[in-house]
């Protein structure tokens, strides 16, 4: 169990330090699943920042279930968060996905996802724990919460102690309605047994856009530090997750319902 006071987070951004953590402000996290092109992404970041978000989070390495499928842009989408980091002055969080690429993303993104599909990948949370940016632990689709404590502890005795934990759904048996269950009991738990900050995701939690913002204000009502929310300026060509990403217009609507519930940053 937990010892102790909540651990407080500090985000070096380009315009603030950002603090996450029980006794702080909510913190909105948005963007779109990947960094497609230079205009989506500059202008998603415009969008999300002046309705509040303090972060943008794109995927430059994307891990899709199809080698098929799009793989995201790497190298060239860092550069393209770059330019959006540049402009908006938002904070940025990308994923890895392989080590060897862990020195350029760290030098784009001010927090590094390591995503579900890694979450128990051993080698890569010694990698992440060995340098100094802050780490957002997304939850393994059938992790328990025993496990993602444990990978988090990876992370930790490495000597990196910035560490956030983001659930974002994990499998149950339905998945005709929801693409995962959003599992919200994680909060209250997760503050019992450990003191590090929450994020929950209900974007990858539900699967569909209408579905997300009922889901973060529940969220915000378990308590939530924070939360991640998929934004796409026109979802329905979006080259990965468009049916769970809300316009920008109904992202400024979620902001405006969720300062009513919450304080947001
Ligand atoms: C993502 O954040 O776009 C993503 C791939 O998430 P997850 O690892 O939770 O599936
Ligand atoms: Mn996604």
């Amino acid at each position: 169990f937990r010892h102790g006071e909540a651990s407080e987070v500090v985000v070096n951004t380009p315009n603030e330090d950002v603090v996450f953590g029980e006794h702080h402000s909510l913190v909105i996290v948005a963007g779109p699943c990947s960094v497609e092109n230079e205009e989506m992404i500059v202008e998603t970041a415009r969008r999300v920042k002046a309705a509040g978000a303090k972060f943008l989070r794109g995927g430059a390495y994307k891990p899709r279930t199809s080698p098929y499928a799009f793989q995201g842009h790497g190298e060239s989408a860092l550069e393209l968060l770059a330019k959006a980091r540049e402009v908006s002055g938002l904070g940025i969080i990308t994923e890895v996905m392989d080590g060897g690429d862990l020195e350029k993303i760290a030098e784009v993104a001010d927090m590094i996802q390591v995503g579900a599909r890694n979450m128990q990948n051993f080698s890569l949370l010694k990698q992440v724990g060995s340098q100094s940016k802050p780490v957002l632990l997304k939850r393994g689709m059938a992790a328990t919460i025993e496990d993602w404590l444990m990978a988090a502890e990876y992370i930790l005795a490495a000597g990196n102690p910035n560490v956030i934990l983001c659930e974002r759904g994990i499998r149950t048996f339905d998945r005709q309605y929801t693409r995962n269950t959003l599992d919200l009991s994680v909060v209250p738990v997760l503050r019992k047994l450990t003191h590090l900050p929450i994020m929950i995701d209900p974007s990858h939690g539900v699967g569909w856009s209408e579905f997300v913002p009922s889901m973060a204000m529940a969220a915000i009502a378990a308590g939530t530090d924070s939360l991640m929310i998929e934004v796409h300026p026109n979802p329905a060509k979006a080259l990965s997750d468009g049916p769970q990403s809300l316009t920008p217009d109904r992202f400024d609507k979620l902001m405006s319902e969720l300062a009513v519930i919450g304080k947001v940053m």
